[in-house]
């Protein structure tokens, strides 16, 4: 069973992202992320199942009050399409790539996780003009090292899921390296609420979904069966404070905590729970900063549409260099997104905030 390591809270959240963005989980194939989470949520847990479509779903407490909180479970990566008689593979993606990270990346093939690489031509026979290029994913191949299609097939075949072969690392300054960042900080985050206190005035639903990144999809079943009151999504969201990029492009900054979201692609987040988590942020010395971005999606824009709508609001944690095969986040912001969600759900079981 997995157990949070002792310490600080940065350091027993950092433990179990290190797990989660390690395990490997296409949309489709959350598998090992679930498991994962099940082992580590069922001891303390009242109820945990997984529904009809894949999404894990925890419930603490029996309160009047029912509190959603959805972390998608699945990654960026990519899928085996065909094979080629030289025994090398052919690919879609799943989910949407910066194809600029593909050619030359090692990966991980199957949930055996055969190695192999993303193939390129020599470097040495390109002209001056190709150089300059990103060649398109379609004429990628992937090689395993199979010395025929036949070979290749009996070991990747069609649909087989293939992954960044990124392991997670500790950088400095309380930095973390790894994949599927993008959201495996969402999912400790809900892990580590949920085996915090029980909340007498809350039914709390700890929900990782299915086939976000894909289409926001395991959070509309979810939302529908589980029927919350209210819901947050808790995601990872795009920080590019780099050089190179204007200010007023960088959506989120590094280490400066939390980023609550007023509108993306999908729904505009309802306004009462935005302004009570800034409000509760600020008087607790929680670092937070809004979302700068208007476009893109997450599980939000899935759960708002269910039944008779569900108010929600996306809480996310700004990752570096997110859809590739390494992202970076910072545990100090992981911690700061644990206790805002702590302190939200506390004035909803006191009745400070109700809907
Ligand atoms: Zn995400």
């Amino acid at each position: 069973m997995l157990e949070p390591a002792p310490g600080t809270l940065e350091d027993r959240v950092g433990e179990l992202l290190e797990r989660l963005s390690n395990a490997c989980g296409i949309a489709g194939g959350e598998g090992e992320v679930r498991e994962l989470l099940r082992e580590a949520l069922e001891p303390h847990c009242c109820e945990v199942y997984t529904d009809t479509i894949g999404n894990l779903v925890c419930r603490r407490g029996n309160g009047p009050v029912r509190v959603m909180l959805a972390a998608h479970m699945d990654e960026v990566g990519l899928v085996v399409a065909g094979h080629e008689d030289s025994g090398l593979l052919r690919f879609k993606e799943s989910g949407g790539l910066d194809p600029r990270v593909l050619p030359g990346r090692p990966v991980l093939v199957g949930l055996a996780k055969m190695p192999g690489v993303i193939g390129l031509g020599a470097v040495h026979l390109l002209d001056a003009d190709d150089r300059e290029k990103v060649p398109p994913s379609r004429e990628l191949l992937i090689d395993i090292g199979a010395g025929n299609k036949e070979e290749a097939v009996a070991v990747a075949p069609p649909g087989t899921p293939v992954f960044f072969s990124t392991r997670f690392e500790r950088l400095s300054n309380g930095r973390v390296k790894g994949k599927a960042l993008d959201d495996r900080v969402g999912c400790a985050v809900v892990a580590e609420v949920l085996l915090g206190p029980e909340r007498d005035g809350l039914t709390l639903f700890g929900v990782f979904t299915v086939q976000e990144e894909v289409g926001l999809r395991g959070a509309r079943v979810a939302a529908y069966h589980v029927a919350p009151r209210l819901a947050l999504a808790i995601d990872g969201t795009s920080s590019a404070n780099v050089p190179g990029v204007d200010p007023s492009l960088t959506c989120t900054d590094l280490s400066e905590g939390p980023a609550i979201s007023v509108m993306d692609g999908t729904v505009v987040m309802d306004s009462r729970i935005r302004e009570q988590l800034a409000s509760l942020a600020s008087r607790h010395d929680v670092p937070y900063q809004y979302r700068r971005l208007t476009t893109a999606g997450t599980d939000s824009g899935g759960m708002f549409l269910q039944r008779e709508g569900v108010p929600v609001c996306s809480v996310s944690v700004p990752c570096r260099y997110i859809h590739s095969a390494a992202s970076l986040a910072d545990l100090g912001d992981v911690a700061a997104t644990i206790r805002l969600t702590n302190l939200f759900l506390d004035s909803l079981d006191k009745g400070e905030f109700e809907l």
